[in-house]
């Protein structure tokens, strides 16, 4: 199938000719027809899938071919409201709307904490079709009436579940009620947890669902490895991987912003360029920093799994889980940041004897049992004493006999308390 056969109009046709795309993926198959035809959309579909041209293309040809009613617009009020988990995925999905809306006239802008809220009330007093936002900070433009939401025709809930992980579900509910009661809804998650069909079930009429990413796809097609070692070691290890298999653009994550950031330090006085990527970093540090590694200035991109959430490089070679993630769904968000498009990938684990139980956890999520091994000089001991893995405290209590996915941080809860003792996430 072509894009032409969407049912798209030229102007939207050419701003994706432009970006060498004649095949559509196929989340964008089958959500596009569905938004175009005004219904409501469950998609489970993760980041790589395209699913964001796959919401972007068809709001922006309702938007301008007179399918709503433009004369009942409130002036200037925005008529799209898209929420996102994080500020890297607002400017992301942002873009994708000025990409993929060169040829239309529809405005767009982003609403994001972390940055100054004059210059996001300059633009909506402007007026704006679209705003792209994370929940707090819209909530901030609604306390001091700096945004209108009484004009919202569609809404889009992007990376719902992630937002849920975060905490943000009593502001979503909050928006929601601040919107017009005729709209349309569309709803993204990478997982189908009992939370997100409670969500949508009080969000979604009739909806089209589209399942294109069963949980372990990513899981399949990249080349996926474990490396054997004590924690004590597994700096040392990195930074002789580093050396000696001729590494570049390697995003390497780590549990905690502090380890991150030591990590990131490491690797830069070995002579290995990188820089940390989390949440207690500005906006402008984060962003310079995703430009330095795109650019290939930098090596080693580190990153907590918040962060990293979102970011957008195509065909991204190495990743290093130089920890286990906690959640075990979160190992294959990881991965899934190579191996992209047919690409080869390969997912490279450092785990240490007290990871194992995360690790079992991982298996059972992608059915696969991954091949380990050890390298010469840096081989595990083998009289290594389990440690007790971190627990998270506050946020939810586990539901019986699984893990709970509230493990993720939680803004304005306690941070899961890092083994090392330090509080930073
Ligand atoms: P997303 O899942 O929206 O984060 O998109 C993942 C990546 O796929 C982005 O870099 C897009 O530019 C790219 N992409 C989107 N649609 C297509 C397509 N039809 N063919 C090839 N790449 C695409």
């Amino acid at each position: 199938m072509q894009f032409t056969e969407l049912g798209l109009k030229a102007e939207l046709l050419r701003a994706v000719g432009e970006q060498g795309y004649d095949t559509p993926t196929p989340i964008q198959r089958q959500a596009i027809p569905a938004v175009l035809g005004g219904r409501d959309l469950m998609a489970t579909a993760q980041t790589g899938t395209g699913k964001t041209a796959g919401f972007t293309l068809p709001i922006l040809q309702r938007l301008t071919s007179g399918a709503t009613d433009r004369l009942s617009r409130v002036a200037k009020a925005p008529r799209v409201l898209v929420l996102v988990p994080t500020r890297e995925l607002a400017m992301q999905v942002e873009e994708s709307v000025r990409t993929y809306g060169k040829y239309v006239p529809v405005t767009s802008t982003t609403v994001f904490g972390g940055v100054g809220i004059n210059p996001q009330i300059a633009a909506l007093r402007r007026g704006v079709d679209i705003v792209v936002a994370t929940p707090g900070r819209l909530l901030d433009h609604v306390q001091q009436r700096t945004v209108n939401l009484s004009a919202i025709e569609i809404l889009v809930l992007d990376e719902a579940d992630r937002m849920l992980d975060m905490g943000f579900i009593r502001d979503i509910k909050r928006i929601i009620a601040l919107l017009p009661k005729e709209r349309q809804n569309l709803l993204f998650s990478a997982t189908f947890s009992p939370d997100i069909r409670e969500l949508a079930a009080g969000l979604l009429h009739d909806p089209q669902s589209v399942d294109v990413a069963p949980r372990n796809t990513a899981a399949e097609t990249v080349n996926q490895r474990i490396i054997e070692v004590d924690r004590e070691k597994k700096r040392d290890l990195l930074l002789h991987l580093f050396e000696t298999r001729g590494w570049h653009q390697v995003l390497v994550f780590c549990r905690t912003k502090y380890g991150a950031d030591a990590l990131a330090r490491k690797l830069d006085k070995a002579g290995v360029n990188a820089a940390a990527i989390h949440g207690d970093k500005t906006q402008g540090a984060r962003t310079r920093a995703l430009a330095d590694f795109k650019a290939g200035k930098l090596v080693a991109l580190v990153a907590t799994d918040i962060a990293a959430r979102g970011i957008d490089i195509d065909a991204l070679p190495y990743v290093v889980n130089f920890e286990l993630p906690n959640v075990a769904e979160d190992y294959v968000h990881r991965i899934g940041r190579t191996g992209r498009a047919g690409q080869e990938g390969e997912a490279i684990s450092l785990v240490c004897h007290d990871e194992r139980g995360n690790l079992k956890d991982i298996e059972k999520l992608i059915r696969r049992e991954l091949p380990k091994e050890a390298v010469s000089g840096f081989e595990p001991s083998l009289h290594a004493q389990p440690r007790p893995a971190p627990q998270p405290r506050g946020g939810k209590p586990a539901p019986a006999g699984g893990k709970p996915r509230g493990a993720a941080p939680r803004p304005g809860g306690h941070p899961p308390q890092h083994r090392s003792g330090s509080r930073h996430r």
